[in-house]
């Protein structure tokens, strides 16, 4: 099949390589030529750089998926200038949106869609950089029930639980709830392992119990905040790659917006995002989120 691929960052270029694996034909793009690049090459001829989504959009790919940073990217990709929505349309190409954003956009982007005769999802997707390359992600996904069947095969060459969460937008409003609460357990794990070490604990033991104890959770066994605990975790390569600060606020900022506009009260949220405030001030915005440990460290 011919894939349309927008967004190849952290997420995108391994989402990208699981389909090139799978043995589809790959139509890329991203304002990042080099990482661009990094896929064609690795495509051997499977991949090909395209210059906006708009001509993607035109030489009329079965699915076009987008793997881009917030509502304001996806909104230019699809509505823009040169966006997916702007050209010669193929009724036949279906529209996989893997963002994480604001779930009405999602709903705004997918009515816009709906007017050329296109169906689309939103299909927000958690797991991290580590599930995206060995392509066991969860895919949420909002969209009717035929929409969902039609996503799914293409989505499992990516992730490992597909799962539909109901209309439209119902996608992101899952994964939205999802990462608030993760953006509380980063901070608790973090203020645990700091208060332990502080007192005398060895923080890979002290990791051991809690992931054995009620504390355990995907940031306290997976994803630890303190470095050397996973060695696979981006604690342990100082905090690089994986998912920064910058995508936690914003997407913090999703859940508290969202609350707000449903009279949904969420005091963590307010609280956790105040702390990812400070750390991106800091100038830490592009490090992993699990970087937030550094607020509590005493030096
Ligand atoms: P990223 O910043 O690494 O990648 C985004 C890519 O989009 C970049 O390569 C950027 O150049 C490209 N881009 C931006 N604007 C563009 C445009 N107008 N046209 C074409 N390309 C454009 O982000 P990421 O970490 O891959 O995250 C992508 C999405 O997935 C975000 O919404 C994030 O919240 C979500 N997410 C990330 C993770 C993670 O662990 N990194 C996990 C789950 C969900």
């Amino acid at each position: 099949m011919n894939i349309g691929m927008i967004g190849l960052g952290q997420m995108g270029e391994p989402m990208a390589l699981n389909l090139l694996k799978a043995g589809h034909q790959l139509l890329l793009c991203d304002i990042n030529a080099s990482a661009v690049e990094r896929v064609v090459v690795a495509g051997q001829g499977q991949a090909q750089a395209i210059a906006t989504p708009k001509e993607i959009a035109e030489m009329a790919p079965n699915y076009i998926i987008s793997m881009l940073p917030s509502s304001p990217h996806v909104q230019e990709v699809y509505l823009g200038e040169q966006g997916l929505l702007m050209g010669k349309l193929s009724k036949a190409t279906f529209f996989i949106d893997c963002s994480t954003i604001d779930p009405k956009v999602s709903r705004l982007v997918r009515e816009a869609a709906g007017h050329s005769g296109l169906a689309m999802v939103d299909a927000p997707v958690s797991g991290g950089t580590g599930a995206a390359k060995d392509g066991t992600l969860t895919f949420m996904v909002g969209g009717t029930d035929a929409e969902f069947a039609q996503v799914k095969p293409i989505l499992e060459l990516m992730g490992k639980n597909i799962v539909h969460c109901g209309p439209s937008g119902n996608g992101q409003v899952a994964k939205v709830a999802n990462n608030m609460l993760l953006a509380v357990t980063m901070i608790g794990v973090s203020e645990a392992m700091c208060l332990g070490t502080q007192l005398g604990m060895d923080p890979t033991v002290l990791a051991g119990i809690i992931n054995t104890s009620s504390g355990r959770c995907w940031s306290s066994d997976t994803y630890n905040p303190y470095p050397g605990v996973n060695p696979n975790a981006p604690a342990s390569r100082d905090y690089q790659g994986g998912f920064s600060n910058q995508l936690m606020l914003k997407d913090v900022m999703l859940a508290t917006e969202a609350a707000k506009a449903v009279n949904q009260p969420t005091p963590l949220a307010s609280l956790a995002q105040v702390v990812y405030q400070t750390i991106y001030n800091q100038g830490l915005g592009d490090l992993d989120f699990s970087s937030v440990i550094k607020l509590f460290q005493k030096n």
